[in-house]
């Protein structure tokens, strides 16, 4: 038994089954990550127009099979390829990134459309020359957000609010919560956020996914969140993100 199911996918991953096949991962709007068999998409000419590659957006048809046999590609058309015009490699390093996520971070057949769209919108901002740092801290707290992962950046555990004011928060990484000066103890500093940077946070984490983000991040800024965003990371991986070693911040 197999069901024939349509939606729209990024290419996230693929490796060579055969001569001529292919296996293909693809996040996908409807489905969240499947992974399917590509027949003949190695052949020149094959039967998907080239549109496998990685970080490709395509409109795909798939058999969905009920038995624990690898999904079949019967259709694939190129929506948008992921090209960017920028030189920089970290550019492609950060469109890498996001596929590493999707497929970190996600189970089969468990839809995230939200997700979905926030990452063809990075790619997007990616490809139209925004700041990569920024595109990348954006999807790591869309990812966060998504899993029910993103710690709350207003208040501390014990109620107390932020405020623009001379506190000094950390947040707890194990746990995802943000601790006050007061409910601190030395096991769980992170390195100290001021108020203002957690109001940058929020506003990061909050822009809708089709904005491109218009605040203005110094470099010490950048510094204090590349450093809070690894470690959130890496506490759900439970290793550091291998893309991450090769983006230079
Ligand atoms: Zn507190």
């Amino acid at each position: 038994m197999s069901s024939s199911e349509k939606t729209e996918g990024i290419v996230i991953r693929q490796t060579d089954f055969s001569e001529t096949s292919r296996v293909v991962t693809f996040f996908t709007h409807d489905f969240g990550k499947i992974t399917v068999l590509a027949k003949g998409a190695k052949r020149l000419k094959g039967s998907f127009e080239a549109a496998i590659d990685l970080l490709t957006r395509c409109q795909i048809v798939f058999l969905h099979k009920s038995t624990s046999s690898l999904d079949i590609l019967t259709e694939a058309k190129l929506v948008s390829r992921f090209q960017s015009q920028s030189r920089d490699v970290n550019v492609n390093y950060a469109g890498l990134y996001v596929a590493e996520l999707l497929q970190s971070c996600s189970e089969e057949f468990d839809p995230y459309p939200h997700w979905y769209e926030a990452a063809v919108h990075t790619l997007e901002h990616l490809q139209a020359g925004e700041d990569y740092r920024i595109c990348v801290l954006r999807f790591e707290l869309q990812t966060l957000q998504t899993l029910g992962l993103l710690p709350e950046f207003e208040q501390c555990q014990c109620g107390r609010p932020v405020l623009d004011d001379r506190e000094r928060w950390s947040l707890w990484i194990q746990q995802g919560v943000l601790l006050c000066s007061q409910c601190r103890q030395p096991e769980h500093s992170s390195r100290p956020l001021s108020g203002e940077l957690l109001t940058m946070l929020r506003a990061l984490a909050h822009t809708p996914v089709e904005q491109v983000f218009t605040g203005e991040i110094t470099s010490a800024q950048f510094k204090t969140f590349r450093h809070l965003l690894t470690a959130l990371i890496s506490q759900i991986l439970d290793r550091r993100p291998t893309m991450l070693g090769y983006l230079q911040f």
